[in-house]
């Protein structure tokens, strides 16, 4: 059965860029337009296997997002990519103090990133 990636970006291309890649490569995509969205869509029922994550967004940002789903027990242990314009160290430490696994600086590497997607959905 194909897996359900939760992609949360506030930019609609890059959902569609990304949306396009993941189906493409056989998963059910998810979208989500802000952590507060994202947070209503992991609520929703539906298993999420992965969620790949922008970090500047509206309303609730990314490490915000991640921040609160790692306190919630039925959710904590789904992996979370980044995928951000951001690349200072800062940012970054402060995703993997939250529990962030792998960090991926915009524009992506199509096959970079379904490599690390696999691995990550796989572990
Ligand atoms: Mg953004």
């Amino acid at each position: 059965m194909s897996k359900n990636i939760l992609i949360v970006d506030d930019s609609s291309m890059m959902r569609l860029a990304l949306q396009s890649s993941l189906v493409e490569t056989g998963y059910t995509v998810i979208e989500a337009v802000d952590g507060l969205d994202a947070l209503e869509k992991l609520k929703s029922g539906v298993k999420i296997s992965l969620i790949v994550c922008d970090v500047n967004m509206p309303n609730m940002d990314g490490l915000t997002f991640v921040k609160t789903y790692k306190t919630m027990p039925e959710y904590q242990y789904i992996p979370v990519l980044m995928l951000t314009t951001e690349g200072s160290s800062d940012k970054k430490e402060e995703g993997k103090a939250a529990g962030v696994r792998a960090w991926m600086v915009k524009p992506f590497n199509k096959e970079m990133l379904m490599n690390a997607i696999g691995k990550l959905i796989n572990m």
